[in-house]
């Protein structure tokens, strides 16, 4: 089994990352309005916080989006938290469990930011989708429910308590200067969703980290 790193996308990428989104999202339906203006946000490198799976190889298997709330293509996120959006796996590597990988990656960013919780829109006959959701622990947020082109949106949430990349312990208990600081020059040593040690390896172009529940992020 292949080994994805859920890293930030390099300037570079961002186009190919908007095509993998666009082709996948064309592989279960038409575009909507909204993803259309956001894909050709994110090819224009007008988009800060595009994610994506990367293989082994260095071939882009999946996107997200991880926003905040005060982002003009954010729609439900709120002050602290992250919007998961153009979340999309290349049709070419369905079935590799890219969907989770990429979920639990943006979970650990999202908590490496300090946010306190991922949410997401989720359409109601996208069953496969909000099953994956409900697994790792979203809940649905009934009273943010939207629409959008005559669709219903439901909206999920996960709820994150960050720990600390450096030492481990929860961001909210307060005395991480020291680690933020060392965090800029050293790689993260605990996973900020779990607080698992992970392994860490350093690479040319960054580090890597792995977690035997959350997979592997990079920066
Ligand atoms: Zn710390
Ligand atoms: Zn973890």
């Amino acid at each position: 089994m292949d080994t994805f790193v859920v890293r930030r996308a390099r300037p570079a990428e961002l186009s190919d990352a908007a095509d993998v989104a666009v082709a996948a999202f064309l592989a279960d339906g038409p575009l909507s309005h909204d993803q259309r203006l956001l894909a050709d946000a994110v090819a224009a490198g007008e988009v800060d916080e595009v994610f994506t799976a990367m293989t082994t190889d260095g071939a882009i298997a999946g996107t997200a989006c991880l926003l905040p709330s005060k982002s003009e293509h954010s729609h439900v996120a709120e002050l602290g938290e992250r919007e998961l959006r153009l979340l999309a796996v290349a049709p070419e590597h369905r079935g590799q469990g890219i969907g989770e990988v990429l979920l639990h990656g943006c979970a650990w960013h999202a908590a490496f930011e300090g946010a306190s919780e991922l949410v997401l829109s989720a359409q109601p006959t996208r069953t496969a989708a909000r099953k994956l959701y409900e697994r790792l622990g979203f809940e649905r947020l009934p009273n943010r429910e939207w629409h959008r082109d005559g669709i219903d949106l439901l909206v999920y949430g996960l709820l994150i308590e960050p720990k600390c990349g450096h030492c481990g312990r929860p961001l909210a208990e307060g005395g991480h200067e020291e680690c933020v600081r060392l965090l800029v020059m050293e790689p993260p040593r605990f996973c900020t969703v779990c607080a698992r040690r992970m392994i860490v390896q350093v690479t040319p172009a960054g580090w890597t980290a792995r977690c035997v529940e959350h997979g592997t992020v990079g920066n």
